[in-house]
């Protein structure tokens, strides 16, 4: 069969673990990134459940290993910082898992191991598509006309390639939750635990230890108006609004992100879409099915998706629908799984009143408890499945 040829839109995770498997199962590949350069930055992604033999697949397994945040374990405190409940680090799918890693050390790790032969452009991005049967033609805006058998978009939750190609198919479920994330000095009072503060008004301040000797710090809000569309000083200057009377550390990290270089505004918006493909362009990672940091699994699904798509077109040499329906037939269970949680998630994890926090606060009590671990440690399983992953083709092991 002659060489085949995917483009991919996108260079994070879902990206880079297509680019691998397409590459690795003898596709040539050409990625297309928007920004100018790698984008590092991000907090604590993991790798559970199926994700962990994808990985191993890979033979990356150590090298993530090696860049461990070197988080322990997680704690609920209050406004003085003294713990209310803990949650300790206790096996692979704990609250902090064994393979947790900084999202950008995470992306980089599968962009050094990629296959020889993968072309990667920074700065551009597609303009146009023509799909047309048996093809599809890229345009970008530099300029450049790619033809491809396959196009990938793997551009996040606010891809616009997604939007232009499956716009009446995009459902956007926005959970009403603004968050700011950035990494800001570690200080002596930080240690080796993930510190959680919740407070009233629907607020909450994260601070996690990361492996590079700063502190991964994040503000949430729930019941927000979405500032992903402001700018970065005009965003942060409404978080310090909202924050001001929050307490416990809250003030240290709006300083901190003032002069911290990798702010990451996001408003939580659940991607549901009925398919993930049309005639030779397909969805993978957050573009098709983002779940936010509410589900949670979001980087264990995107790498997992590149293996399957691989996996399935592997074995359906140029009956490209059934590949892609395999593909999605296979990933659709691990999305629903963690899409699907209740709606009152929301209002009681991040409690507007004094009444409200103190029922979470006796809830946290409760899951903490030993008594309660079993169902617990259902909570943090995401990509869990007891299917095989489907195997890649003869020709291409
Ligand atoms: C800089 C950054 C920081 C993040 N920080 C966190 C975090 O702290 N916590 C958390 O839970 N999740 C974070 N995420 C999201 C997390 O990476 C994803 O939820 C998850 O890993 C799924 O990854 P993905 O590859 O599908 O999407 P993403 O990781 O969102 O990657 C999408 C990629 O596509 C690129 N892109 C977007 N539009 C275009 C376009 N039109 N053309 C070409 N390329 C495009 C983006 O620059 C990005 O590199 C972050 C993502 C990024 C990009």
């Amino acid at each position: 069969m002659a060489e085949r040829h995917a483009v991919i839109s996108g260079a994070s995770i879902a990206g880079l673990s297509a680019a691998f498997w397409l590459r690795r199962t003898g596709w040539r590949v050409t990625v297309l990134e928007r920004a100018e350069a790698f984008r590092d930055g991000g907090q604590n992604v993991d790798v559970r459940g199926v994700a962990r033999e994808v990985l191993a697949r890979m033979g990356l397994t150590e090298a993530v290993k090696a860049q461990n945040t070197t988080e322990t374990g997680t704690v609920f405190v209050d406004a003085g910082g003294r713990v209310l409940a803990e949650l300790p680090s206790d096996g692979p799918d704990g609250a902090t898992a064994e393979l947790e890693v900084l999202r950008g050390d995470f992306a980089r790790t599968i962009l050094e191991h990629l296959p020889e032969g993968v072309e990667i452009t920074y700065g551009d991005t597609i303009t146009d598509v023509a799909d047309t049967t048996g093809a599809v033609t890229v345009t970008t805006a530099s300029g450049r006309v790619l033809s491809a058998d396959l196009l990938v978009v793997a551009e996040g939750v606010r891809s616009a390639t997604r939007d232009r190609l499956f716009g009446d198919l995009v459902d956007r479920r926005d959970l009403g939750i603004a968050m700011v994330f950035g990494t800001i000095p570690r200080t002596a009072s930080d240690d080796s635990r993930w510190r959680w503060y919740t407070t009233t008004g629907g607020r909450q301040v994260h601070l996690r230890p990361d492996n590079h000797g700063t502190t991964r710090a994040m503000l949430a809000h729930a019941r927000a108006a979405d500032l992903t569309r402001l700018d970065r000083a005009d965003a942060l200057a409404r978080f310090r609004e909202r924050f001001a009377d929050a307490g416990w550390e809250a003030r240290r990290v709006l300083d901190g992100f003032d002069t911290s270089t990798d702010v990451y505004v996001d408003q939580l918006t659940q991607i549901r879409m009925p398919v993930w493909h049309r005639g030779r362009v397909c969805l993978a990672g957050d573009a098709g099915w983002c779940v936010t940091p509410m589900g949670g699994g979001g980087a264990s699904l995107a790498l997992v998706s590149g293996y399957v798509l691989a996996a399935c077109l592997s074995t359906t040499a140029d009956r490209y629908e059934e590949g892609l329906a395999a593909y999605e037939k296979w990933m659709r269970p691990l999305v629903d799984d963690v899409q699907g949680f209740p709606r009152w998630l929301v209002p009681f994890a991040y409690p507007r009143t004094r009444l409200g926090l103190a029922l979470r606060r006796l809830v946290d009590k409760a899951i903490t408890s030993s008594l309660l671990s079993p169902l617990t440690a259902k909570l943090t399983q995401v990509a869990d499945t007891t299917r095989a992953l489907p195997p890649i083709g003869a020709a291409h092991a």
